[in-house]
């Protein structure tokens, strides 16, 4: 049984929309507010950081006639939108937490460093890592690659829509199988869209065990982490 001490779980932009497929739904927020909040209190160490694809992507803004380096800052925004909606419904669980942002943005969360963010770790506080990496042109999957690595995870659980890596896309390919285990060097050879080839490479380069899975799912959060069972797709070095 794997027993994780310190992980950094993604959530997407999208998985807050919920049901109702745009902007944040407080259901599915206090869904995995509760989750978050129970796997820390089982003693596991929780960092995250979501994504803004359910209020702004800087790319589809490009496309639509804005500067590709304000489009990324509204996204980075956006990420500090959410993880302030994530903070507060921790807070109404009864979970402390910080909001670190990539920039300096006080008093809205506290400006990220490694230290600190550790520190609030190991006093059971949740460390919401908003803002991306602070810098344009890069993802939310690299901003939880940098984050995973830096703050000394032991992995980097990335919440998605299905229970983990196919050989094509489920929701496309009825014939599509699922790999219990696959290397980042194949995830590359077989051009599988799991993350973006920046943040692959980053996982890769820092031997970064990466668990990717079904976050849609209650109780999936707390099978991986309190229970150790082994779900989703781990990826490793070859
Ligand atoms: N972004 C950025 N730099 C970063 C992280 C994010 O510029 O380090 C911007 C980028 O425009 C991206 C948006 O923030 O499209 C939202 O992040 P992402 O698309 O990764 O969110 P998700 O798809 O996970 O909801």
């Amino acid at each position: 049984m794997k027993r994780y001490r310190r992980v950094l779980l993604k959530l997407s932009g999208e998985s807050l929309q919920g049901a109702q497929g745009y902007g944040i739904d407080p259901v599915r927020l206090q869904e995995y507010a509760s989750e978050i909040t129970k796997v820390v209190q089982s003693g596991v160490q929780v960092a995250i950081v979501i994504g803004g694809g359910n209020i702004f992507r800087g790319l589809s803004g490009a496309t639509k006639g804005f500067d590709r380096v304000k489009g990324d800052q509204m996204g980075m925004l956006a990420t500090v939108i959410n993880s302030l909606a994530l903070s507060s419904a921790l807070e109404a669980e009864g979970q402390k937490n910080v909001v670190f942002t990539a920039t300096p943005m006080s008093p809205i969360g506290k400006h990220y460093n490694k230290w600190d963010a550790i520190e609030a770790l190991e006093s059971g506080k949740v460390a919401i890592c908003s803002g991306g990496t602070g810098n344009p042109y890069f993802t939310t999957d690299t901003g939880s690659s940098l984050r995973a690595i830096e703050l000394e995870t032991d992995a980097m659980l990335k919440g998605t829509r299905v229970d983990g890596i196919y050989t094509a896309d489920p929701e496309k390919d009825p014939t599509a199988t699922r790999f219990e285990e696959i290397s980042y060097q194949e995830i590359l050879r077989r051009h599988l869209k799991v993350m973006d080839l920046t943040a692959t490479t980053m996982c890769m380069e820092n031997n970064q065990l990466i668990v990717v899975f079904d976050m849609d799912t209650l109780g999936n959060l707390t099978k991986l982490l309190v229970e150790g069972r082994p779900i989703g797709t781990r990826v490793i070095n070859e």
